[in-house]
């Protein structure tokens, strides 16, 4: 096994060894979510709490799937009815959940750097980060790239063809945790990335932003794109004041049915979800083959199975999906 971290909170905590462990475990994971009882003993005994302060729907489905099918025991905890509606801080809920005895903590919150300052509170659990603010989502991107190095194929383990691979990211870029986690791991890949988005919208500096370019111009960069990946507004981070109208967005931004045609054929349209329908991608394009979006999902299963696996180790990957 290779030098993985203590805690997964930012994919630049992942060289490009530790990414490649990633999808090799996720590939024997994903090969159990294909049988008729879909569940390994890897993580019996174990407990891995999910912590989250901000809205979720796949993410938190997906972890909590997956430390299930690794027979974890698996506490979910909602701040709507916990004690931190009676004034508890993170620190003491942080504390709390670790003396019932966790082994991994899940955490998503609104603001950045949460997940980095609970691992510094804790001294026997990993910490993922789900989500922190416009920060990272590290679980994101390696769920991305799998699903396009599922898509593309390649050989051997499928890295080499993220070399100079001509990726796009289009959207909300600024409050995209998204988006700083994906720039990341593509980067380490080698793969050519280019954001596009509205100005208002795009890093006001690339400076700590290994892309290739940055732009306006959606339909100047379709034909020679290879992966495209869409993003949300992030509304609640305040997005929709920095676009004149979603009409305007979606004139200039959105993967229209007419856009999507420009792709090469079978370019892979990813987006992390939720997507929104007619506003970055027109619904009769979000249901096309070509629209990755619900194998993301699935992947994202086999992706956290691996990276549980990987952060509590049980062992090396060539047993992770015994039993
Ligand atoms: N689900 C992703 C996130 O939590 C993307 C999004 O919400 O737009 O960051």
């Amino acid at each position: 096994m290779s030098g993985f971290p203590t805690h997964l909170l930012s994919m630049d905590d992942l060289d490009v060894a530790a990414i490649g462990e990633v999808l090799r475990v996720a590939d024997s994971f994903a090969e159990v979510g294909r049988r008729a009882n879909p569940k390994v003993p890897t993580l019996r005994g174990r407990t891995v709490a999910t912590l989250f302060f901000e809205d979720s729907t796949r993410t938190r489905m997906s972890f909590e799937t997956a430390a299930k099918r690794m027979s974890a025991d698996v506490l979910s905890f909602a701040p709507g009815s916990s004690s931190v509606n009676k004034g508890e801080s993170l620190r003491d809920t942080v504390e709390t959940v670790q003396a019932i005895g966790m082994d991994a903590v899940i955490i998503r919150h609104a603001s950045s750097g949460v997940p980095a300052q609970v691992a510094r509170w804790v001294d026997h659990c990993a910490v993922i980060n789900a989500g922190d603010g416009c920060h990272q989502h590290p679980t994101q991107a390696l769920l991305d790239v799998f699903t396009v190095r599922q898509v593309l194929g390649g050989g051997d383990d499928g890295l080499a063809r993220f070399r100079g691979l001509r990726v796009t990211i289009v959207g909300d870029v600024r409050h995209s945790r998204v988006a700083r986690s994906q720039v990341a791991a593509y980067a380490a890949l080698g793969a050519e990335v280019t954001l596009v988005g509205p100005a208002t919208l795009l890093p006001p500096s690339l400076e700590g932003w290994p892309v290739a370019a940055a732009g306006h111009d959606l339909d100047a960069v379709l034909a020679t794109t290879e992966v495209l990946s869409l993003l949300r507004l992030q509304g609640e981070r305040g997005s929709g004041t920095f676009v004149p109208s979603l009409r305007e967005y979606t004139a200039s931004f959105g993967l229209t049915a007419r856009r999507a045609a420009r792709l090469a054929p079978g370019t892979p349209i990813l987006h992390p979800g939720p997507i929104v329908r007619g506003v970055e991608i027109a619904a009769e394009v979000a249901d096309l083959p070509a629209a990755r979006i619900t194998d993301q999902v699935r992947n994202g299963v086999a992706v956290r199975m691996a990276v549980l696996f990987l952060l509590l180790g049980q062992g090396r990957h060539d047993g992770a999906a015994r039993g």
